[in-house]
């Protein structure tokens, strides 16, 4: 927070978000690069999750409970540098893939 900076980042944000169109009942899944997770030194996923389903593991990995979640965008945000996040739609027609790198 804080700094000029972020007024930008929230516009991109929302702009990003308004290309998703959420849709209930669309699936969407998160997929999380493991590898990817194992050399984070954050772990933000797992304190900004609303809904509390990303799980630390006992190797170092990540557990990701996508059942329950509900799209907000949030891990995405936060681990935005850690480029672990990959969002597919496998039912969609729209093909919309957010990939770091
Ligand atoms: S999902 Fe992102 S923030 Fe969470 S542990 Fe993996 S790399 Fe880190
Ligand atoms: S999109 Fe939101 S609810 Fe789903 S895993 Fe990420 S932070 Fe949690």
């Amino acid at each position: 927070m804080g700094g000029g900076g972020g007024r930008l980042g929230d516009i991109a944000f929302e702009d990003r978000m308004a290309t998703v169109d959420f849709r209930v009942g669309e699936r969407a899944h998160i997929v999380v690069d493991s590898d990817v997770c194992r050399s984070c030194t954050t772990r933000a996923c797992v304190t900004a999750c609303p809904a509390n389903l990303f799980a630390p593991t006992a190797d170092g990995g990540i557990l990701f409970n996508y059942e329950q979640c509900f799209e907000c965008g949030t891990c995405y945000m936060v681990c935005n540098g850690e480029g672990a996040l990959t969002w597919t739609y496998p039912d969609g027609g729209q093909g919309v893939v957010f990939r770091q790198g």
